[in-house]
């Protein structure tokens, strides 16, 4: 827990979020500002600043992002029509919250990536 880290406030449930799955090691919410008719924010209960630290310190807890983001899709009816899953990894990518978190976009067709 990083006490100025906005995901971690998240997770310990001192700032709201529409959470639609949690398990153990992951906590799931809707993007407060969704990019596709689903957009949710997947992360880590542990606190890591990026993606590729999670993987080096806890590859478990990566893993276990990817199969709560499958479940997520399913229930968001998105499965079989497709889904991007995606990782913003420092500046020049975008990323905005340093702590470790995976998009799950789709519900229309996303079109190329960049
Ligand atoms: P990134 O730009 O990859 O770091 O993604 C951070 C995401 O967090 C953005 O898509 C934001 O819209 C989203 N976000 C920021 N604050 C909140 C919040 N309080 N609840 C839900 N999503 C948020
Ligand atoms: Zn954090």
């Amino acid at each position: 827990m990083s006490d100025d880290c906005l995901f971690c406030r998240i997770v310990a449930g001192e700032i709201p979020a529409t959470v639609v799955h949690e398990t153990k090691t992951t906590l799931a919410f809707r993007d407060i500002a969704p990019q596709a008719p689903v957009h949710v924010v997947l992360v880590p209960k542990l606190h890591e600043p990026h993606a590729v630290a999670l993987a080096e310190r806890a590859p478990g807890e990566l893993t276990d992002l990817f199969v709560a983001a499958g479940e997520v899709a399913v229930a968001e009816g998105i499965a079989d029509s497709g889904f991007r899953l995606l990782f913003n990894t420092g500046a020049d990518a975008g990323q905005t919250v340093f702590h470790a978190h995976l998009h799950l976009l789709g519900g229309k067709p996303l079109g190329p990536l960049a």
